[in-house]
């Protein structure tokens, strides 16, 4: 048995409540104690860090990443730039980056294959623990659909551990589904509209996937106990996911236009996943088809946010990093804060939250007794400035179940 104990720190335990002067006690991977008192009975073994001046938070959570991807050109995309090796290498040194700035989870949004978890797991690798989607599913023509600029197919051979979540009737939803969940996801990602950064032809308020398909891919989905993620900017694309059901909506940039969307988000309990971070990065984009688009949805989605939430939807953090790099993921919470979240809820949206849009938050997502002891302690007050959390250098010490992750402590 190994005891932590972190003393003196200013938690904000991911619930809501104000932040207080905590002693946390962990034994082995998980919180066995907090107390506002500095306990004297502790073993002699314990080890004691003291995070005097400190903020202590639930390790950070993204709820919209592709870990597997770095950058937007076809090549890329076709993984024909560079050997799959050095490819993987890269996303390796990508997830222990992650979890070094303070990430202790992630949800892949597609791309990422299942061996990243299980060498994270072995201990051959050092990364977040994972959520995976595997890869996005959606009709022909859609999203996950590779194919070349003039619209043929992809010519290049698909990788076995990411199977083709390409669509081409009704009857082919159900097999798709499962052998996503064969595979090892975790979600299913869906896209029923195209995207800022998808092809000429396929743009925000496109639709991909009919009701019966959506619905199909949904209740497939729901019996095997996994979630369904879905893509989805507006017009009917965007119609067509709520009513089917999805569990969450990925960037909703239009759900301004109509409020019958947020309503029935917030009846049903679907989350919000906005990805303001991406657009920052397609606002800038060299091509004009993908700034045009994410210059024309963006004050739209400033617009959703804020209704989102007077209607009472629970809006998470997700960055959408990959195609765009990998920027620090904590810049997902200062776009946040900029559309009108507070702090403390953009530090939710984060932790408690995401946990919840994950069906993890029984063990992840807040600081209380019992629950895994992911942990991140930060030089700074980071709700008198959340930007403190976009510098790994005030990440001071990451805790992933009950270890240390990163420990930049000693050099303060
Ligand atoms: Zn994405």
């Amino acid at each position: 048995m190994t005891m932590k104990v972190l003393k003196n720190a200013r938690l904000i335990d991911g619930t809501g409540v104000a932040p207080a002067i905590a002693t946390i006690v962990i034994r082995d991977e998980r919180i066995d104690a907090i107390s506002s008192k500095s306990q004297a009975d502790l073993p002699a073994d314990a080890e004691i860090i003291d995070c005097a001046g400190m903020t202590v938070l639930p390790g950070l959570i993204d709820c919209h990443d592709h870990m597997a991807n770095h950058r937007y050109d076809l090549a890329h995309r076709w993984g024909i730039d560079e050997p799959h090796s050095t490819r993987h290498l890269r996303t390796a040194a990508v997830l222990r980056q992650t979890l070094e700035a303070g990430y202790t989870m992630i949800r892949d949004a597609g791309g990422l294959d299942a061996g990243f978890k299980r060498a994270i797991e072995e201990g051959l690798a050092v990364g977040p623990r994972l959520m995976l989607s595997i890869s996005i599913v959606s009709p022909i023509g859609g999203i996950g659909d590779a194919m070349s600029p003039s619209g043929d197919c992809c010519c290049v051979l698909g990788d076995p551990l990411l199977p083709s979540g390409v669509v081409e009737t009704l009857a082919d939803v159900r097999p798709v589904v499962r052998r996503m969940v064969r595979a090892g996801a975790d979600f299913i990602k869906c896209a029923t509209t195209g995207g800022a950064s998808s092809r000429p032809g396929h743009g925000p308020r496109d639709g991909a996937f009919n009701l019966d398909e959506m619905q199909a891919l949904v209740e497939e989905a729901h019996a095997l106990g996994r979630r369904v993620m879905c893509h989805a900017l507006g017009g009917r694309g965007l119609d067509i996911a709520i009513e089917a059901g999805v569990d969450s909506i990925e960037h909703g940039c239009y759900l301004d236009e109509d409020p019958r969307h947020l309503d029935m988000m917030a009846a049903r309990g679907i989350v919000f996943v906005p990805t303001l971070l991406v657009y920052e990065f397609h606002r800038k984009s060299p091509q004009p088809h993908v700034r045009e688009r994410a210059q024309d949805l963006f004050e739209h989605h400033v617009r959703a946010i804020q209704q989102a939430l007077k209607a009472g939807v629970k809006i998470v953090a997700g960055t959408d990093a990959g195609g765009h790099g990998h920027p620090a993921n904590a810049g997902e919470l200062d776009c946040l804060v900029q559309a009108g979240m507070t702090p403390m809820q953009a530090i939710q949206a984060a932790t408690h939250w995401a946990a919840e849009c994950c069906g993890r938050d029984a063990d992840l997502g807040t600081a209380e007794k019992g629950k895994l002891a992911d942990l991140v302690v930060v030089d700074g007050d980071p709700l008198a400035d959340i930007s403190v959390l976009r510098d790994a250098k005030n990440i001071a010490l990451v805790l992933k179940g009950g270890e240390i992750a990163a420990n930049r402590m000693g050099a303060r």
